[in-house]
């Protein structure tokens, strides 16, 4: 059968000409054919000429996905095997003894749009976002059990995007028997994983390096960490020689798995202190009783999802934000992160600019925080570019 030919609106061949791997359903002129969900199509310009072929998503907006630029390639098993082993390859350097965590696949930045995998140890977690990758799954979890050579994967499709594009969640094992909780190191450090339960495929693999970042600065310091999750920065605190850790989350499964990962690491558990509570008013009952830190951590989950919602989640930001500027000793460390798409890093630099002001406080950005290596932003796909932090030191 031939594959539905797509024909866009005349001048909205641009954007694909640039390489972006997304077609908007306002783009589209005409559609010969009657392709159904996740069927490939091929996407032509206004004057006929061939341009790419692409994922087809009838319910979605964003009503194309391309798998390849080149409009004569064949889109097939043969083809993921190929994308999945490449992204599983490079990933290969980031991985040794001390280390065995990592995302081996980032959706459009792998050239895999709407599709995302982690492996923890042993274990692969997979989650499918769009209707193409839906079609593809079994050739894509097949390409992934061959490039890893792990016999235990996980799905993890429950994510309220699917509904977007008309896809039920789902979410159990897929091949091989998965353990519910995997132990996994990162840097040499000890973190208990919930493959089933756990937040997103489980664990915030993104933050990897800026963890590493906060355990080289922590020594001798008293740390707040807020929206701690499992502890990933108050582990990397304890191990880079904080004095004390403070630890804020709303969730009480997530403290409840932080706690063993504070004695999966052997560390005094007298250093950790928890709070099981909602940051934004714990924040200001540590500044009445006027608690201080020296080092503070906002990591908070994503505010605005779209550029729709950037508006409210700027108020959030700068609320949060303000609040840990006043709690942080004079010479005091800020590391503060955004991993809301809606949010530009230089919107952000302008959100914590305005909360320093009204802090009254005299800061300076020092250094800046992106996604670890693993999590990739194709330069054709500048919206990959989700996560970005600034550390900011309060000066006396
Ligand atoms: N820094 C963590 C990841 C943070 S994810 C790591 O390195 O692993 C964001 C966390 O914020 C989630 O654990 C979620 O439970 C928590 N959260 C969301 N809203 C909150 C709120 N208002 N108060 C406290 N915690 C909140």
């Amino acid at each position: 059968m031939p594959l539905a030919r797509v024909t866009l609106q005349p001048g909205r061949e641009k954007s694909l000409a640039q390489r972006h791997p997304w077609v908007f359903s306002g783009s589209i002129a005409t559609v010969d054919g009657a392709p159904a969900a996740g069927d490939t199509v091929l996407l032509h310009a206004s004057d006929g000429t061939p341009l790419a072929s692409a994922a087809w998503s009838p319910e979605s907006k964003i009503r194309a996905r391309v798998w390849s630029f080149d409009p004569h390639e064949d889109i097939d098993a043969a083809f993921f095997t190929g994308r999945v082993g490449s992204a599983v390859r490079v990933r290969d350097e980031l991985l040794d003894s001390t280390h065995n965590a990592c995302r081996l696949i980032h959706g459009e930045s792998d050239g895999l749009p709407g599709f995302a995998a982690d492996r923890y140890q042993d274990v692969v977690v997979v989650q499918i976002f769009a209707a193409g990758a839906e079609r593809w799954r079994g050739a894509l979890i097949d390409a992934l059990a061959e490039a890893t050579g792990c016999s235990a994967i996980y799905e993890r499709s429950n994510v309220d995007v699917r509904t977007l594009e008309g896809l039920a969640p789902r979410e159990g094992p897929v091949r091989g028997t998965t353990p519910p909780r995997v132990k996994i190191a990162e840097d040499g450090l000890n973190f208990i994983v919930d493959i089933a339960h756990g937040q997103k495929t489980g664990f915030y693999l993104d933050q990897r390096n800026n963890r590493k970042r906060v355990r080289a600065l922590a020594s001798n310091r008293d740390v707040l960490n807020c929206f701690c999750y499992t502890g990933g920065f108050t582990i990397a605190a304890l191990a880079g020689g904080a004095r004390s850790v403070l630890s804020i989350d709303s969730s009480a499964e997530a403290l409840s798995l932080a706690t063993e990962n504070v004695a999966a690491n052997a560390f005094d558990p007298a250093r950790a202190e928890w709070r099981d509570a909602d940051v934004f008013s714990e924040l200001r009952k540590l500044r009445d009783a006027a608690r201080a830190f020296d080092l503070i951590v906002l990591d908070p989950p994503k505010f605005a999802p779209t550029a729709q919602h950037a508006e409210k989640a700027a108020r959030a930001y700068k609320d949060v934000n303000l609040l840990a500027l006043k709690l942080l000793r004079p010479g005091g460390l800020l590391a503060t992160f955004s991993c809301s798409g809606g949010i530009s890093a230089e919107l952000f630099q302008k959100i914590v600019a305005g909360a320093a002001l009204d802090a009254q406080a005299n800061a300076v950005v020092v250094e800046r925080f992106a996604a670890s290596p693993d999590h990739p932003v194709a330069l054709n796909f500048p919206q990959g570019d989700y996560l970005k932090g600034l550390l900011v030191r309060k000066n006396a």
